[in-house]
């Protein structure tokens, strides 16, 4: 599949990760937007929140469990940051698998909308 974060699980395409489990990936975020970004994506691929079915809802919660855990090891779990999930055009989704950005280690601006 032509998948850029599929490519990554498989480690065809190299990054720089944080954290692996056997459902999970946390790797750097290659043009970081804020002094930590870490991208959390389920290694199976789902194209976008669109695609979360009833019988993912377990990775759904597997990923809350890892951002608390990735936030740790970042040592940004008191100072606090930010979880997003993009889906669909207007967000601006460019990479179709399901991903969450951890952003931190500064004061974030405010949600526009
Ligand atoms: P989206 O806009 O789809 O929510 O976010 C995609 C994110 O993937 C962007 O923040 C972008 O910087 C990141 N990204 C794109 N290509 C790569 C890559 O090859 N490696 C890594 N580590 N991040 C990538
Ligand atoms: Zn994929």
């Amino acid at each position: 599949m032509d998948c850029l974060f599929c490519k990554i699980v498989g480690g065809s395409i190299p990054s720089n990760k944080l954290l692996e489990t056997e459902d999970m990936l946390v790797f750097h975020d290659i043009q970081p937007a804020a002094p930590v970004h870490v991208l959390i994506i389920p290694k199976k691929h789902i194209a976008s929140m669109n695609d979360v079915t009833e019988e993912d809802l377990p990775l759904i919660a597997e990923i809350h469990r890892i951002a608390q855990e990735a936030a740790q090891q970042l040592g940004v779990s008191e100072s606090g940051y930010r979880l997003i999930n993009n889906c669909g055009p207007d967000s601006g989704q460019a990479v179709h698998h399901l991903h969450y950005h951890l952003l931190g280690g500064a004061k974030l601006g405010a949600l526009t909308g």
